[in-house]
């Protein structure tokens, strides 16, 4: 059997080599990406699109996703949190003025433990840590 080896097509990667097994690899569209990649990559498409349609639809596509990249990227934050974040703050009808507002996200204690909890019911751990 031969192993075929791919790139990891996300700009984004934080993988120390881009290069995995074309087997394990994620495949949208043609190109292949690390199966994390690919969820962080989905998700934050999720949190611009919900941002766009739920909280400001004249934002600056750019400068949404600069926060978005800057508080998963150089923040370490996992994308699902803030997208559930998001999700949460939205159905609680809280003002976000703008997108820098994100930030408040990852310290936001209310969000952080209704996150916990979601993650105990579907059995798997907490991914803030
Ligand atoms: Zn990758």
């Amino acid at each position: 059997m031969t192993e075929i080896i791919v790139k990891c097509g996300y700009k984004h990667c934080q993988h120390e080599s881009r290069e995995l097994l074309r087997d394990s690899a994620t495949k949208i569209k043609s190109i292949y990406f690390h199966e994390d990649c690919a969820i962080t990559k989905i998700t934050i498409n999720k949190i611009k699109e919900l941002y766009c349609k739920s909280v400001d639809k004249d934002v600056s596509i750019p400068q949404l996703l600069g926060v978005i990249n800057n508080i998963v990227f150089k923040k370490g934050i996992n994308a699902q949190f803030l997208l559930f974040g998001l999700e949460y703050w939205i159905k609680k009808n809280v003002k976000i003025s703008n997108p820098y507002v994100l930030h408040y996200i990852k310290d936001n204690k209310i969000v952080a433990n209704a996150w916990k909890v979601k993650n105990k019911k579907i059995g798997g751990d907490s991914n803030l840590c």
